[in-house]
């Protein structure tokens, strides 16, 4: 960071030492006005660590006095209304929205590690949160067969992509413009873990594990309420897999995540939760692939020449013809050469001959290549794309897509 900011300066200082309640609050604007989506306070060996995830990359925002930790989660703990005595066990909380903060809500977890409690606090800012589908930087051609994907009636629609990818921004994204193309004539219910964002004209639940109202008891009760679309938060179980296929082949459009490395490998995820074939042939519509990359700031971006390591991996016509750029860090910002991010996406469409080839159990290596002729980028394909059009560098695409291996 190119400033250190002064969090023990005169106004959170008092007679009795540092007003604790004070420095939080000014840990959070600043991570809110640094644009960061999580704060990060850690016990290391002599220092309390504070960081802030901006862009989807933790930053050092600052070092406090170890003796503040138990003081500071304490105040966490107040604001998310936790046990305040309790420190030996993991703790989990929401903090509402504060007009001071800018309205932005809070979700607090605690952990106990051998050297104190680690905080991490994901912060929701309602005012950065644009639930529209063309704002998301997917390519268009990605956004006109999504968009097609959702006018189905039934079937299932996949995403997936790890943490912190977009997953969730995408479906949210989908299911507004589901509200905005049919109002209030559609039918949709969302079960989630959590509710991260409230919709509106949507029925959204949240799963309680202590309350034993799992994906499995939440949807099997929804399904009987016969909504047109569900959104279901995480397919993770062959039961809740099970009920989601179904739903999707009883006319029924389901939107759902899945853990898996790539488009292709959902469909042996799904065959390992026990689903047949020939059942996810016929309700899986299509799976779409997330990844964030960051963009280069556009005050600082300058063309430069990534590493020869580097360059091998890339088309050699491409590494010719590329326009290659990077920030090199200013003010603008904070020194990362980086501002913003965008979606880099993979679409597959399931059409006969992949439905012909999942009916094969084809292995996923496979089942990609099928995809790939039949006109599916790759993620990796995509990636570079934004490489060579300067919006991010080779070593960011890099760092969250996996090369194809040709
Ligand atoms: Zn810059």
């Amino acid at each position: 960071m190119s400033e250190t900011i002064n969090y023990l300066h005169s106004e959170t200082s008092t007679a009795n030492g540092v007003e604790i309640g004070l420095l939080v609050k000014y840990l959070l604007m600043d991570a809110i006005k640094a644009g960061a989506s999580d704060i990060h306070i850690e016990p290391w060996e002599t220092t309390l660590v504070v960081r802030i995830r901006l862009n989807g990359v933790l930053q050092e925002l600052v070092h406090l006095p170890l003796e503040y930790m138990e003081k500071i989660s304490g105040r966490f703990k107040v604001l998310a209304n936790l046990i305040t005595y309790q420190n030996g066990l993991p703790q989990e909380g929401h903090a509402p929205a504060d007009p001071e903060l800018g309205g932005v809500e809070q979700r607090i977890s605690i952990f106990p590690t051998t050297r104190g409690e680690k905080i991490v606090v994901r912060l929701f800012d309602p005012s950065n949160r644009s639930f529209d589908i063309h704002s998301l930087g997917f390519d268009p051609e990605t956004v006109e067969v999504f968009l097609k994907m959702l006018t189905k009636p039934s079937g299932l629609i996949l995403l997936t992509g790890p943490t912190g990818s977009g997953k969730t921004t995408a479906i949210y994204s989908a299911l507004y413009h589901l509200v905005q193309r049919s109002g209030s004539t559609m039918s949709i219910a969302t079960v989630e873990d959590p509710v991260e964002f409230s919709l509106p004209m949507i029925s959204q639940a949240q799963t309680n594990a202590a309350q034993n109202f799992t994906y499995p008891i939440a949807l099997r009760s929804l399904m009987r309420q016969d909504p047109q679309v569900i959104m279901v938060g995480e397919i993770r179980d062959p039961e809740t897999a099970a009920i989601a296929v179904q739903a999707g082949l009883t006319g029924h459009l389901v939107i759902s995540t899945i853990h898996s490395g790539s488009t292709a490998g959902v469909f042996a995820r799904m065959i390992n939760m026990n689903i047949e074939p020939f059942l996810l042939s016929s309700s899986i519509i299509g799976v779409l692939g997330v990844r964030l990359i960051r963009k280069n700031c556009t005050y600082c971006s300058q063309p430069y020449e990534p590493e020869a390591g580097l360059l091998a991996l890339i088309p050699r016509e491409m590494a010719e013809t590329a326009h290659f750029r990077k920030g090199a860090g200013c003010e603008q910002c904070m020194q990362t050469g980086f501002s913003g991010r965008s979606s880099v996406t993979e679409l597959l469409t399931v059409d006969a001959a992949f439905r012909d080839a999942v009916l094969q159990k084809l292995p996923t290596r496979a089942l990609q290549q099928v995809a790939i002729q039949r006109g599916m980028q790759t993620m990796w394909q995509k990636g570079l794309h934004r490489v060579a059009i300067g919006e991010s560098p080779l070593e960011e695409i890099l760092r969250v897509i996996s090369v194809d291996e040709a």
